[in-house]
């Protein structure tokens, strides 16, 4: 009898997807060892938004929750995602730290590598494939599924036996829009399993209501794995209810084996979580959200939309945006929508319908893009709107990351020379987050506090137009303080703003951290210069100089957080 195995996602995906990423490692260590009984293929606990979310919100350092992981899970394999060559970061890395990343995280404790890239480019992830299976671990290849109309059976079969020429062990089905009709998970499954070897996971997240029928049809087509969350952590933007699936399949060809009662208990607990963190629970997350299958955006998307406009006065764009971004999609080649191609598209929509002409304003990261850094797009992009943004420009052909030097042994120099550096994987959480981490491991960085319940809320009504917004960027929560100019303008306005304004004051229009400081005092800039590069939702946004004239003050340096309406520099 074929056993369908589970993979429990609720120390990742389930909590990134529903509570911010914010589940702290003293709440999953009273009931590890309960789901360690419970016999899942693996618990996939790191990885993916967890270890930014870990550094930068919760003072945890990522390292030490993985080795207590592993002491509490003896028999379970913990599972990471990992985003092929941007690790658990937002961009490429070179190679010297992606191999150091993926042997240090199987040394601590990761037995199943996740491995995918938003673009299905096997560029960006043949090398930490690599690497992985030198380790011994499970190496998992991963399809990053979307629906285009260059996207066929035919060529998700051919990605997936580039993945088994690279021996992975399984491939999984990301499905992290919930876009994937029950009859087309038929028709892949069967394909894959005609054409390869590989044991079949299927991923898929619950937006579109879909997916419980996918899953049924995966067992008929013979999938092998299944990806579910504990009930009080299910359903909406993340996994269909473990007990629920175990139910479905119990008596049938496609058993789990997996003990009801023991789900129930450990049931209990998260009820108990889910209660505690409810503050943070975001009613959009918890829904079924047809939209998506029309725009194809996620609905942490859809609910980033919704405060980019508020904060714009512009809500009555809302339609015009979700329309926006098939085509700007279209326009890029059909990428996938998940980290950090959601983002590239989505702030790239917004602008484009409220700059008044399409592409006249254009992220740093959509330049990449078209430059072929994040690597090759699926499918042809626009030649005149590539032309018109990176001009005669020719895109690269090599390998993204054969670009990068090697940048180890420079981290680890310069850490040290900042005493951070502590034990060997401290180098390599500065080496991925460069800005954010020397506050952490100098242990300046405070626990964020547990937002209250949200039944407590709800009893002071906020009167006025809110100034602060919780913008939902995959899964985790930006907290954005604006002021009426708005801060997806990323064109400083300088002294346009009610809070108190400088003569010739550059002025942040969002929230972030600074990421780069490009001019000096006394420097002569002209006006559209850039002047700094702010991060905000982890993306880059260029700071430009209003006028012409000279720096005569600056107010920050690299790595300052910045709020909306803060002046960051006089130029006169
Ligand atoms: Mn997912």
């Amino acid at each position: 009898m074929k056993k369908i195995k589970i993979i429990e996602t609720a120390f990742r995906d389930a909590h990134q997807s529903l509570l911010a990423t914010r589940m702290r490692t003293r709440d999953m260590l009273p009931i590890a060892e309960e789901m360690d009984k419970v016999g899942f293929f693996s618990m996939e606990a790191w990885g993916g938004a967890t270890f930014d979310t870990c550094i930068r919100y919760l003072n945890e350092d990522p390292w030490e929750r993985l080795i207590e992981l592993k002491e509490h899970l003896k028999k379970t394999p913990i599972q990471m995602l990992l985003r092929g060559q941007n690790l658990v970061g937002y961009k490429h890395y070179p190679d010297d730290v992606v191999r150091k990343f993926v042997e240090k995280s199987y040394e601590n404790g990761v037995d199943v590598f996740r491995i995918f890239d938003a673009l299905n480019d096997i560029r960006n992830m043949e090398y930490s494939i690599k690497v992985a299976k030198e380790q011994d671990a499970h190496v998992q290849g991963v399809i990053s599924y979307t629906v285009s109309p260059f996207h066929t059976v035919e060529k998700y079969v051919e990605f997936a036996k580039e993945l088994e020429a690279l021996e992975c062990d399984s491939v999984a089905i990301k499905d992290m829009a919930g876009l994937i009709t029950p009859h087309d998970t038929h028709e892949l499954i069967t394909a894959l399993k005609e054409e390869t070897n590989l044991k079949i996971n299927l991923h898929c997240h619950c937006t579109s209501g879909m997916t419980p029928m996918s899953y049924y049809a995966a067992c008929q087509a013979g999938v092998d794995i299944l990806d579910t969350a504990i009930s009080p952590l299910s359903w909406g933007t993340s996994q269909p209810p473990t007990e629920s699936m175990v139910a479905a399949l119990q008596g049938t060809p496609y058993d789990t084996g997996l003990d009801l009662k023991l789900l129930t208990n450990i049931k209990k607990y998260f009820e108990e979580i889910r209660k505690k963190y409810s503050g943070i629970l975001d009613p959009i997350a918890e829904k079924v959200d047809t939209e998506v299958l029309i725009y194809q955006i996620p609905g942490g998307m859809l609910s980033n939309f919704v405060s980019q406009l508020k904060v714009q006065n512009a809500l009555d764009r809302y339609e015009d945006v979700l329309e926006e971004v098939p085509r700007v999609r279209k326009d890029l080649g059909y990428p996938p929508l998940v980290t950090p191609t959601s983002q590239i598209v989505g702030i790239q929509a917004v602008m484009n319908v409220l700059g008044g002409e399409r592409y006249k304003s254009v992220t740093k990261e959509v330049k990449d893009y078209l430059k072929g850094l994040y690597g090759k797009p699926p499918a042809p992009v626009d030649e005149d709107i590539q032309k018109k943004i990176i001009g005669d420009e020719k895109p690269i052909t090599v390998r993204p990351a054969d670009l990068l030097k090697p940048q180890l042994e420079k981290c680890k120099e310069k850490g040290e020379e900042l005493g951070i550096i502590k034990k060997e994987e401290d180098i390599l959480t500065y080496a991925l987050y460069p800005a954010v981490a020397p506050k952490f491991l100098l242990g300046d960085c405070e626990e964020e506090p547990l937002a209250p319940p949200a039944e407590a809320e709800t009893s002071e009504a906020p009167k006025g137009i809110p100034t602060e917004y919780a913008v939902d960027v995959d899964g985790e929560i930006f907290n954005v303080k604006v002021k009426p100019v708005g801060y997806m303008e990323i064109e400083a306005e300088g002294t346009q703003g009610p809070t108190g304004p400088v003569e010739g004051g550059i002025t942040s229009t969002m929230q972030g951290m600074i990421l780069k400081l490009k001019v000096d005092k006394g420097d002569k800039v002209n006006e559209g210069d850039v002047v700094a590069v702010l991060e905000a939702m982890k993306m880059e946004n260029d700071i430009h100089a209003a006028s012409s004239g000279t720096v005569e003050e600056i107010f920050i340096k690299e790595g300052d957080t910045v709020n909306a309406g803060d002046t960051l520099m006089v130029i006169k």
